[in-house]
């Protein structure tokens, strides 16, 4: 349920604080301690999962109810126009904290962040290879 070394599941626990915006029995959602831009949120799972592919399917409505309905408090509280939902899977994907959690980060016009920079395939047969490759994985 808890893992007695992950940060988040002490926040969980009560032994670190946190600004707390919002909680259900199964979710909890914070501001980020180093925010991308001020008003940054983590929404997270109470049970310690590490990633997307521990998460059971049963929590996603949970899940995106939660991220759905701060979304639109950021909205309202910020006056962001935007926002930018992240998250990382993985060391090489910037995955620090091992105990999922969606960023909600807040967007506004003209706010110089600069997200998702772009490659380019080589040319259309090397994308069709590669949407091959990764639905024949599907099965
Ligand atoms: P990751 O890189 O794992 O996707 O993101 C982890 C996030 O957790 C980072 O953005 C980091 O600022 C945030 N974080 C790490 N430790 C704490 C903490 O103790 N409290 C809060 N509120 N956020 C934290
Ligand atoms: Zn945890």
């Amino acid at each position: 349920m808890h893992d007695p070394n992950c940060i988040f599941c002490k926040i969980i626990k009560g032994e670190i604080p946190c600004a707390k915006v919002y909680e259900t029995p199964e979710i909890l959602a914070f501001l980020d301690i180093a925010p991308v831009n001020l008003g940054h949120v983590l929404v997270i799972p109470k049970e310690h999962l590490p990633d997307i592919w521990a998460l059971p399917p049963s929590l996603a409505p949970q899940m995106l109810q939660a991220i759905q309905a701060v979304g639109t408090a950021m909205k309202a509280a910020l006056g962001a126009t935007g926002l930018n939902l992240g998250m990382n899977n993985g060391a090489s994907a910037g995955q620090i904290v091992l105990h999922a959690h969606w960023h909600l980060i807040p967007r506004f016009a003209n706010d110089g962040l600069t997200l998702w920079p772009q490659k380019q395939y080589d040319d259309t047969d090397a994308m069709e290879r590669m949407a091959t490759a990764i639905a024949r994985a599907l099965t």
